[in-house]
């Protein structure tokens, strides 16, 4: 007889992102589930990934990353945020954006430590809490009347802060919503964390992909903020390469030391060819960045316009490659079955919100990625204007 489990994780099944894209590819439907480009990250970039392959750059990478990466990382947050990391004891290359922020939780939360997200909250983030035995406490995003413009509510996170908080996670550009913050967010955050053993924890993935000329506020770019934070990022996004599973967390020299003693036993370090073909890139291309936001901003504003007579509602994300679409008038069915259904009858796979809720509050929203193909995202509107 076998022994008997004591799950680590009771509530927790397979992701969201593993269910949908199988369900996608069972049914021959339309991937926009799970967010991954359709295309091809640069050729120069592949070419030097090849160069290195070949060049005998196979064995381990420095735990920390390699020196010519962390340089890239350096200059660009140096030049994009104003902040100048020490190429030491700042940076840590890790295994994308999510051991990124496994390692980051681990270090930081003790057993009983509650930790506070937003929801809708990407959906790493509180198992990773509750192994280091913390505890999630989940203040709502504030949504508008028109159900789309996603805000944090400041005096509810004021009073959801305790004795026992200890982490903060922060993500945006938002993934699901897009939503953003201001320059007036930032200071009101360090108003409540001001005189708190509070760190912060900001998972900036997605960075570059802000539409509308909006500026992203990194958390980088904030004195104060700075001083309690770890922010991560991934090159999965930026280089269309979310298949290479290469991030990097930046923190305070103090907060880093901590984050590495867990990423060394996590996962020690990351492909080394991979990392010395970015460096090359970055250093080859430093305003590669900046062509980002148009080139989504194209795709956003393609799918939108292909859905404009449909009987979604919608509002043009802010950021990110997501869009929200409201199926209230479409469905009374619940976000999740819905997205079976219309993986299986319509033939586009979707992403239901209520997953990444504490409470169901966004019950008659789906996202849609648009990092795909113009021909794809017209098939796929073509299906979803039928509805
Ligand atoms: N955080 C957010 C908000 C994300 O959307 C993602 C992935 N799309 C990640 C973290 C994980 O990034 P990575 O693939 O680099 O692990
Ligand atoms: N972050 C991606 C998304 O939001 C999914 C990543 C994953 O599959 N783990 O779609």
């Amino acid at each position: 007889m076998s022994p008997t489990i004591s799950s680590k994780l009771p509530d927790v099944g397979t992701t969201i992102f593993t269910v949908m894209s199988q369900l996608a590819m069972d049914t021959g439907a339309i991937n926009l589930s799970q967010g991954f480009p359709s295309f091809d990250p640069p050729k120069d970039l592949t070419d030097r990934i090849s160069h290195h392959l070949a060049s005998g750059a196979n064995q381990y990478a420095p735990m920390t990353g390699v020196p010519a990466l962390r340089e890239a990382i350096v200059e660009k947050t140096a030049r994009l945020y104003g902040r100048n990391l020490d190429v030491e004891n700042d940076i840590t290359v890790c295994c994308g954006a999510t051991e990124g922020l496994f390692s980051a939780i681990l270090a930081l939360v003790h057993g009983g430590d509650e930790v506070i997200v937003f929801d809708p909250a990407y959906d790493s983030y509180e198992p990773a809490i509750t192994l280091a035995g913390g505890i999630t406490r989940h203040v709502p995003l504030t949504i508008d009347e028109q159900g789309f413009d996603f805000r944090i509510d400041w005096d509810r996170l004021a009073t959801t802060i305790n004795a026992n908080t200890r982490l903060i996670i922060v993500n945006f550009p938002h993934n699901p919503t897009g939503a953003i913050l201001n320059k007036a967010d930032l200071d009101r955050l360090a108003d409540i964390v001001r005189d708190t053993d509070i760190y912060l924890l900001s998972d900036e993935v997605y960075e570059h992909i802000v539409f509308d000329g909006e500026p992203h506020h990194s958390l980088l770019n904030h004195d104060e903020l700075w001083e309690r934070s770890l922010v991560i990022s991934s090159f999965g996004k930026t280089l269309h390469a979310t298949g290479w599973k290469i991030g990097y967390c930046m923190a305070p020299a103090y907060l880093s030391r901590e984050f590495r003693k867990v990423h060394q036993f996590a996962t020690f370090s990351i492909s080394t060819p991979v990392q010395h073909g970015i460096a090359d890139y970055l250093s080859n291309n430093p305003e590669y960045y900046k062509q980002l936001p148009a080139f989504y901003q194209q795709k956003r504003d393609l799918f939108c316009a292909l859905l404009q007579d449909s009987r979604f509602r919608l509002q043009p994300a802010r950021s990110t490659f997501f869009q929200i679409l409201d199926y209230s008038l479409i469905s009374d069915a619940n976000d999740l079955d819905l997205a079976k259904r219309w993986t299986r009858d319509i033939g586009v796979a979707s992403i239901p919100l209520t997953v990444f809720c504490e409470r169901p509050f966004t019950g008659s929203r789906l996202r849609f990625c648009f990092a795909k193909d113009d021909a794809t995202l017209a098939s796929a509107a073509e299906k979803l204007r039928a509805l």
